[in-house]
């Protein structure tokens, strides 16, 4: 009776041995919880033989990604020449195939073609400016991000966005070489790709699975110069937030998934960067991350550790290895744009990169050759990526909001913990559950369904651990964690 009330679903199976004994030591605990504890959702997904929390539309979808497709995509993308931020955008240009005008073009036509084959559901949009003159931009140009909306199906919920995204432009070793080869295969037609995969799959099935929330496609510029073009695009997305009420819940940034085949690559694996301090965090709030013991639990890392679950939920062939940083040593990436509007972001990358193909002119140097070539990716590993980000998508544009004003009682010294919510707005959500964790685990040990009540006490002192709260669907499709603000 144990698993009624401690879900095994979050476990991760090397820990099986330790939750026993674990389980073994709350035994009275959970005796003492049965009388508080509402009887845990009856579930009705039909299980897939090692998945049984995947649903099996999004399952059968993810068979879709396509590694040739993806190859052809990143081969279009390649033969561009150069796809750098300020090479040429004229029309000529464009009809010549080169230049990373001719790279949105086809972009843009790329996507309207997967609006044509779903009957128009996608909506093919730009979001073009003048991007200043700044540190790498030597003079004012024309920027375009290009994107497709899969808008949700659900009036009540289609306000809710969730994202993916890469960036189409290239580089070589001189970031302001608007002429010189720069095929970018890796660095990012790779993730330009999964953004376009998503699209298509996630596209076919809203012919037959309708998402109540909505999903965005992205491809974005202006990477290599300074992340302008998910600057911008960020920007956008708060004004949406303030003016229209859109609320972007996560967003996925994948730069460097080619799963380049050098010695040392783990394919099997993918890293998913997500910062601890929100940099958008203010003194307040920073003040009480510090009181709280909250680094560990910034928004994007609750997405993390989302990605996380998704991977062991659904067949991808990818295992998402969490880490605790915003990006790289000496790196940056475009979930940074978003992070410091307020949102949601982590990133996905490579085990291991290879630095004589990233940013580098092709050529040929004491027998080692440089640069970004499309030989050196590993399409069937972007085809897990793909896989990953499009389960990741489906499932949280498929899950009701997150709860609201989420509080866990601090009046008291007591043993026992209270947490309160308010209803997940957009009426999807029949169910709420709690999980936790020890302070010192990576990621959550523990579940209770709330059943459908907006409240609950356990008998765990909230001294040891940290609470979340997730919203739950018919389907058993589950919100992202809100973590408790303290009720005092
Ligand atoms: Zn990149």
């Amino acid at each position: 009776m144990h698993s009624h009330y401690f879900s095994c679903s979050l476990l991760r199976p090397i820990r099986i041995a330790m939750m026993a004994a674990v389980l073994a030591s709350l035994a009275p605990l959970v005796a003492a919880s049965s009388a508080l504890a509402a009887p845990p959702p009856t579930r009705k997904v039909a299980a897939q033989a090692n998945h049984p929390l995947a649903d099996p539309s999004i399952a059968a979808a993810l068979q879709q990604v396509s590694s040739s497709r993806i190859q052809a995509t990143i081969a279009k993308l390649v033969s561009f020449g150069t796809r750098q931020t300020i090479s040429a955008q004229d029309a000529d240009s464009i009809a010549a195939g080169r230049g990373i005008g001719a790279a949105r073009e086809w972009i843009r036509a790329e996507f309207e073609r997967y609006a044509k084959d779903c009957d128009g559901c996608l909506e093919v949009k730009t979001d073009s400016f003048l991007q200043p003159a700044a540190d790498r931009i030597p003079a004012p140009i024309q920027l375009t991000n290009v994107y497709a909306v899969l808008k949700g199906a659900d009036p009540a919920n289609a306000d809710r966005v969730v994202l993916v995204t890469g960036h189409y432009d290239s580089r070589n070793s001189d970031t302001l070489d608007a002429k010189g080869g720069a095929p970018g295969a890796n660095d990012d037609a790779s993730g330009t790709a999964v953004s376009l995969e998503c699209a298509r799959v996630l596209s076919q099935l809203s012919l037959k699975y309708k998402f109540p929330a909505t999903i965005i496609f992205l491809t974005v510029a202006g990477e290599e110069q300074g992340l302008n073009g998910s600057g911008h695009f960020a920007k956008f997305m708060r004004e949406q937030q303030e003016a229209a009420g859109w609320k972007l819940e996560a967003v996925l940034n994948n730069d460097i998934v080619g799963g380049d085949k050098s010695p040392g690559q783990d394919a099997a694996v993918v890293r998913v960067f997500s910062e601890g301090l929100p940099a958008a965090a203010d003194e307040k709030q920073i003040a009480r991350i510090r009181g709280l013991g909250g680094e560990s639990d910034s928004p994007s890392r609750e997405l993390a550790r989302y990605v996380a679950e998704t991977g062991r939920n659904y067949n991808t062939g990818l295992k998402p290895v969490l880490t605790f940083r915003l990006d790289r040593y000496l790196r940056g990436g475009d979930h940074y744009s978003f992070n410091k509007e307020g949102f949601a972001a982590v990133r996905f990358t490579e085990l291991q990169e290879n630095y004589t193909r990233q940013h580098q002119n092709v050529r040929s140097e004491n027998g080692i050759a440089y640069g970004d070539t499309p030989d050196h990716v590993d399409y069937n590993y972007v085809a897990r990526v793909a896989r990953l980000n499009a389960a990741t998508l489906a499932s949280l544009a498929s899950a009701p909001a997150p709860p609201a004003n989420v509080k866990l009682l601090a009046k008291d010294l007591e043993n026992v913990s209270t947490l309160t919510w308010d209803a997940s707005p957009g009426a999807l959500a029949t169910s709420y559950e709690v999980v936790w964790r020890t302070t010192s685990s990576p990621d959550w040990e523990h579940s209770n369904s709330a059943g459908s009540k907006t409240t609950i006490t356990l008998p765990i002192s909230k001294d040891n651990v940290i609470f979340a709260v997730r919203s739950v669907g018919k389907d058993g499709h589950k919100s992202l964690p809100v973590v408790p603000a303290p009720e005092r």
